[in-house]
């Protein structure tokens, strides 16, 4: 298994540094420290996404109760009622899905045992992404080989950024001579090798097809730009494409996503070329990866002891469910940040969270169970896959508030649902 380039760093300093579970690029370099009102901070680490996740931490932390019906309780009774609600339902959601491997471990135990449907928070992306690598496949890079190898990064249609801060002091190595072009958006400002933007305001898909025809076809297009860059391409010693699948408007992102693959394929007839799709965040590819190996199938499968798996992109889509009121209880997973209950769940179908302790719990007529739990890397330790799933880092827990983990909440409602 590769290292990251900021494991050796890590490793070589021998620092007690600390790995962010906020963003899929999992930072192993950073140094946390607890401010004066006993938060966490990275004072040396420059990533808007990490601060603002760290802010969502605090002393209250420690005092977060379960609560039934918006009620504090204890442990025992929101586990006994969260029990009975998965005990009485015959078709429960398994949502958010925002956990580590071990906590997808064990939610899968105890969805075999419910004949619960698994969705993720950003199951719509993640769907795109495994349908384009079911129909496709995929020429994959990871963050290691970007940065020692590739001599031209493109970035298509998307600004990294945005949602990944430190992307380019990750993926681009220092004082290598490194060209990014960015096609079909804008210079990214933070990208800080040498970047020019080509066909900044063309839709992608037309770029998609045009570019396509051309190193797939060896048609000739009206785009002196793109016939340029594939020129380019071809005497690069490696170019590495990144894009981000949520990026692409529309619902129909994996065909964008199955167009640069298959452009990219292309390419690797003559020179060598990889791709690298920014995403998987809170968890996605983690819990997608453990769900793969337990069941066989991605995310968006209904799982049930004694009967056939059933894995259906469209139908499980947690939106859908929702909408046509066809699920009778939703158990909602948010263990990275307080994410709220989907908008579109019907104010009526009980509903357990297993929540980021600072979770507003709204008012709702249908029975409500709250159980705080850890967050990995936070307040325990755990496992993520890292954006290119080509490592898993393990996570330790950075304060001592008592919480308990979404894989010891799963097991023990597992354990409750249990004939004697
Ligand atoms: S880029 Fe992502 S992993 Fe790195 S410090 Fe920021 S939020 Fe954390």
């Amino acid at each position: 298994m590769p290292d990251s380039p900021t494991t050796s760093n890590a490793q070589a300093a021998g620092a007690n540094l600390w790995t962010c579970p906020f963003c899929p690029l999992l930072c192993d370099d950073i140094t946390l420290a607890p401010t004066g009102d006993q938060r966490l901070a990275a004072p040396h680490t420059a990533c808007t996404r990490l601060e603002a996740s760290l802010a969502h931490f605090g002393p209250q932390d420690a005092n977060r109760h379960p609560a039934i019906d918006g009620q504090p309780t204890d442990l025992a009774s929101a586990l006994s009622q969260a029990a009975a609600i998965l005990s009485s339902a015959r078709r429960p959601l398994f949502g958010g899905l925002a956990t580590d491997v071990a906590g997808a471990r064990a939610l899968y135990e105890l969805c075999a045992q419910c004949g619960a449907i698994l969705d993720h928070l950003h199951g719509d992306t993640l769907a795109d992404s495994n349908r384009a690598l079911q129909d496709r496949g995929s020429f994959f890079t990871t963050l290691s080989e970007v940065r020692s190898r590739a001599d031209l990064v493109i970035v298509f249609a998307c600004r990294p950024s945005q949602r990944y801060p430190r992307f380019y002091e990750r993926a681009i190595g220092e004082g290598r001579d490194v060209n990014i072009v960015f096609v079909g958006c804008d210079i990214d400002e933070a990208a800080h090798a040498r970047a020019e933007a080509i066909l900044r305001d063309t839709d992608p898909f037309d770029t998609l097809a045009l570019w396509s025809a051309h190193v797939e076809g060896g048609r000739p297009i009206p785009t002196p730009d793109l016939v340029a860059l594939t020129e380019r391409i071809k005497t690069a010693h490696y170019t590495a494409f990144v894009y981000e699948p949520s990026a692409f408007a529309g619902p129909h992102a994996a065909l964008a996503i199955e167009a640069l693959q298959r452009i990219v394929k292309a390419i690797n007839r003559t020179a060598r070329a990889g791709a690298l799709a920014l995403t998987g965040d809170d968890g996605a590819a983690s819990v997608n990866q453990a769900i793969t190996w337990l069941s066989g199938f991605p995310l968006r499968t209904r799982v049930a002891y004694g009967m056939p798996l059933d894995h259906d992109t469209h139908r499980y889509r947690t939106e859908t469910l929702l909408r046509r009121g066809e699920i009778d209880a939703l158990l909602w997973v948010s263990s990275f940040a307080p994410e709220p209950l989907p908008a579109s769940l019907a104010d009526d179908v009980p509903a357990i969270i297993l929540g980021h302790p600072s979770t507003q719990t709204p008012a709702r007529k249908g029975p409500t169970v709250f159980i705080p739990v850890a967050t990995p890397g936070i307040d325990s330790g755990g496992h993520l896959f890292r954006v290119d799933t080509s490592v898993v880092a393990p996570l330790a827990a950075a304060r001592s508030v008592v919480l308990p983990t979404v894989a010891s909440i799963a097991s023990q409602l597992a354990q409750a649902r249990r004939p004697s």
